[in-house]
């Protein structure tokens, strides 16, 4: 079921380490629930719900939920943590990695989301649009929407 990142091989402890290391540049405190809600982010390696991440186990009962919400938000203020609008969806967050990304696929019935496991299909439009546009550190968000592989057979079998 895990997915390979096609860029970012996971390397969860060192990760960390140089995650808090730039949320402590950008003058934010080493907190309980800095690292939990960081630590749960790199081990889960799909987008999470606010909710979701109050409700994980590492997470539920030991950090305070106000808390954790506005973690949440100021880590995706500060670019630490991507936010992934998923449509209709509640606001998914994952970590946003520098010089590297992922793009999504998401399924629009059960709202399962992968990662796109090939390799990121813009970038070389990207060189050429920062060629034409003059523009410097393009960046870019993909989201896709579809039925999954096992929504599809449910709906084979129902027909
Ligand atoms: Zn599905
Ligand atoms: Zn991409």
């Amino acid at each position: 079921m895990a997915k390979t990142h096609h860029s970012h091989p996971p390397r969860p402890e060192k990760d960390l380490e140089s995650l808090i290391a730039r949320c402590r540049g950008l003058g934010m405190r080493r907190t309980h629930t800095l690292d939990a809600v960081l630590g749960l982010l790199l081990a889960t390696h799909r987008p999470l719900s606010a909710s979701e991440i109050v409700d994980s186990p590492p997470l539920k009962g030991k950090c305070d939920p106000a808390t954790v919400y506005r973690m949440v938000v100021r880590l995706e203020e500060q670019g630490i943590l991507r936010r992934l609008g998923l449509r209709d969806r509640a606001a998914h967050y994952t970590i946003r990695h520098p010089h590297t990304h992922d793009d999504y696929i998401v399924c629009t019935r059960c709202g399962t989301i992968e990662e796109l496991d090939m390799q990121c299909p813009v970038e070389a439009l990207e060189d050429e649009i920062a060629r034409k546009s003059g523009f410097t550190n393009l960046d870019h968000e993909l989201e896709f929407f579809g039925v999954c592989p096992s929504c599809s057979d449910d709906h084979t079998a129902a027909a």
